[in-house]
């Protein structure tokens, strides 16, 4: 039996769409019919070769939503046609120092889907049991998906952040990052504040849940910030060194600056502030697929939905295009069948 699939078999190649065989699952692994994949930036590191030692040809695709099609040895915990998503985390291994910590996101052996081992940009793929996510019946899989990688990074960054409801939040950048920190944070309770580039955006950020919206094209983002009290977590999605070093200035005491994407540009910033108000700066990691779990239940329950296109694979070299020029409002998605 064959399965199609679209690889790339050198770093800067291009996507070949390609016949293989349906893979089996080994032990402790399930095989996944795969539905719908997301195509994230970070999948640049497998078509570029940005990854150290990533061995070709490599399916990429982390934002996986489908259903258990087989189930190999020794897995006990999951059935076939459970409806399951892979993310980013795709398995640790149990036994080094982070995973005996219980810190499994840590572990040192940890694995990427899609860059470790073949991903979603497939009709079937093979994943370790550990790296599963159960999907809610009420998501559907394009929307699913998505929330592997880009939902489960700022839906973790934000629960995690020690922001208390009622406590502002700021995310900067109403991307496809940013389009779901605006809706996680409404819907946890947060003073939420959109930054933006350009008056435009102010309707959408708004209808997704953001309390004010602040124009960094023209206003004093910090001063805006700090006549608000200041921001006990800002959340810096907008990959831009220069746009974002300026930011800790508009964090409240104790305020925290999460940043989930990292820009090619160091930050500049004075440590004074940090200091004297006790301030940080974060990078956020993704989570695990437990986590990832509970960022697909979570936008069940309080209905944060992805902003999506969706494209059949067999249109994957324009769907990463569109991903990849910027232009995408705001997920691209890869449909697998005839949908
Ligand atoms: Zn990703
Ligand atoms: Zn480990």
């Amino acid at each position: 039996m064959k399965m199609k699939a679209a690889q790339i078999s050198k770093a800067g190649g291009d996507f070949e769409l390609v016949e293989r065989d349906i893979p089996e699952p080994g032990a402790g692994q399930v095989r996944v019919k795969v539905e719908a994949c997301g195509i994230c930036h970070s999948d640049v590191l497998v078509k570029d070769g940005l990854w150290p030692g990533i061995q070709y040809p490599r399916v990429p695709g982390h934002e996986v939503a489908g259903r258990i099609d087989a189930v190999g040895a020794n897995v006990t915990s999951w059935k076939k046609d459970q409806r399951v998503g892979v993310g980013w985390h795709g398995g640790h291994d149990f036994v080094c120092e982070q995973c005996r910590h219980g810190d499994f996101a840590m572990c040192v052996n940890r694995k990427i889907t899609g860059i470790d081992f073949d991903g979603g940009y497939a009709e079937f793929m093979i994943a370790p049991a550990s790296a599963l996510a159960l999907i809610p019946d009420e998501l559907p899989a394009e929307e699913a998906g998505p929330f592997m990688c880009a939902g489960v990074t700022v839906y973790n960054a934000l629960r995690n952040s020690g922001a208390r409801g009622g406590d502002i939040v700021a995310v900067h950048g109403i991307g496809g990052l940013g389009h779901l920190g605006v809706q996680y944070a409404r819907q946890m309770g947060f003073h939420t504040v959109a930054l933006g580039r350009g008056k435009d955006k102010e309707a959408l950020a708004k209808k997704l849940g953001a309390h004010r919206y602040i124009d960094t094209d023209i206003a004093d983002v910090v001063k805006e910030l700090q006549n608000l009290g200041g921001a006990r977590v800002i959340l810096a999605t907008a990959p831009s060194a220069k746009a974002i070093s300026p930011l800790v200035d508009g964090l409240s005491p104790s305020g925290t600056l999460l940043i989930p994407a990292a820009p090619n540009e160091p930050l500049t910033m004075s440590v004074l502030p940090l200091i004297m108000g006790r301030r940080s700066v974060a990078g956020c990691y993704s989570g695990t697929a437990r986590d990832s779990q509970d960022t697909l239940d979570f936008s069940a329950l309080a209905g944060v939905h992805p902003m999506i296109e969706k494209y059949p694979l067999s249109r994957v070299k324009e769907a990463y295009e569109q991903m990849h020029s910027g232009k995408v409002r705001f997920r691209v998605v890869l449909t697998m069948g005839d949908r």
